[in-house]
């Protein structure tokens, strides 16, 4: 029987052959340089290209290197969480497979680890070779975030963190489907701080967040952590109403003494209502958002589905935690 890894690395993988044999010289050669063990566990997110290959064969030559191979894509924070799952080290780091993350700045984290942080996490201080859109996006997203959600997630940090083991059980025993990981671990607690650093540009391949998911995470961070959407509707609601009422009294008089025909054309009507009906679609389209999520949790599905895995012994397997959460028991080849 093997003892657990000191580090567990968790790199979520989703077309990145580009990227593998780089990733995996990185991280081998800075935490090879920590004098301590480590695991790297790849979790292949349905990838369609050679990256299961590519892994496998790395698995081979060095049995540190482990697999978790889902039946399909599931989603970027679904592959960090099911590696999470899998991990066994004292300490976990979440890092991308494309090298924006730079795995020389795990060692930073490690330092601050010892030194008391359960939650080290990287803040980005400046991004490379990403485009003006997804710079604005990104950067209205951190502050509307900041701003509406009710736990203190910091700003332009994503998931590339050092998690103690005591917060990687915390997580492991969230069982939400729709997860927004960094809300996640900053609603843990525990000693947090951060480090910064320099986001790199892609190292090979392009961007596996379309506009289409980078929606739907944002959502799921907004839904997850904040009420304010549901809220926000009784502040309009009040200036609508109170518009009503101001309204009525005042065409009133402007028709008996002036005899005033006050905004009567019918443009003027299609235009309200066009206006007033948007509002309202604007803040049912919301209520479903967190309707659909009550109805996810009610269906119980498991969060992902195992096809195999890599690399796993019987005895380094995951905690029970997981074991409820993925459908197909990890450590099986
Ligand atoms: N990823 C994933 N599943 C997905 C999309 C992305 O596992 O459905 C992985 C991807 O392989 C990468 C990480 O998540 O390791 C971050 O994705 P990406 O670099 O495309 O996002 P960006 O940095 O452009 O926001
Ligand atoms: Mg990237």
């Amino acid at each position: 029987m093997s003892t657990n890894p000191r580090y567990s690395v968790v790199a979520p993988i989703y077309n990145e052959e580009g990227n593998i044999q780089v990733l995996y010289d990185r991280i081998s050669a800075v935490m090879d340089s920590t004098g301590e063990s480590w695991e790297l566990v790849c979790v292949n997110d349905g990838s369609r290209d050679r990256s299961v290959e590519l892994i496998t064969e790395l698995s081979v030559k060095d049995p540190r290197v482990k697999l978790v191979n889902f039946a399909r894509n599931f989603g970027h924070q679904i592959a960090v969480t099911a590696g999470l799952h899998h991990t066994s080290g004292d300490a976990a780091v979440i890092i991308d497979a494309d090298l924006q993350d730079p795995p020389e700045l795990i060692l930073e984290m490690i330092e601050r680890w010892k030194a008391g942080y359960q939650v080290v996490y990287a803040v980005r201080e400046e991004r490379k070779g990403e485009g003006w859109f997804k710079l604005l996006t990104a950067k209205l997203f951190y502050r509307l975030i900041y701003r509406i959600t009710d736990v203190s997630i910091p700003l332009d940090t994503g998931d590339f963190r050092l998690m103690d083991r005591r917060v990687v059980n915390a997580l492991n025993a969230m069982k939400e489907h729709n997860r927004f990981i960094r809300g996640m671990t900053s609603w843990v607690g525990f000693k947090q701080v951060g480090v910064k650093y320099v986001r790199q540009e892609r190292f090979a391949g392009e961007t596996k967040y379309p506009l289409k998911k980078m929606v739907r995470f944002a959502m799921d961070a907004i839904t997850g952590f904040s009420y304010f959407p549901l809220q926000v509707m009784v502040y309009v609601s009040f200036v609508m109403g109170l518009l009503a009422v101001l309204a009525i009294p005042i065409i009133a008089l402007l028709r008996v003494i002036l005899g005033y025909q006050f905004l009567g054309g019918q443009v003027t009507n299609i235009v309200l209502l066009l206006l007033v009906s948007s509002f309202q679609l604007f803040f049912l389209f919301m209520m479903g958002q967190y309707v659909a999520r009550i109805y996810d949790e009610t269906r119980g599905r498991p969060l992902y589905v195992v096809a195999n895995t890599v690399g796993f012994e019987q005895a380094a397997q995951a905690p029970a935690a997981s074991i409820a959460a993925s459908s197909s028991p990890p450590g099986q080849e």
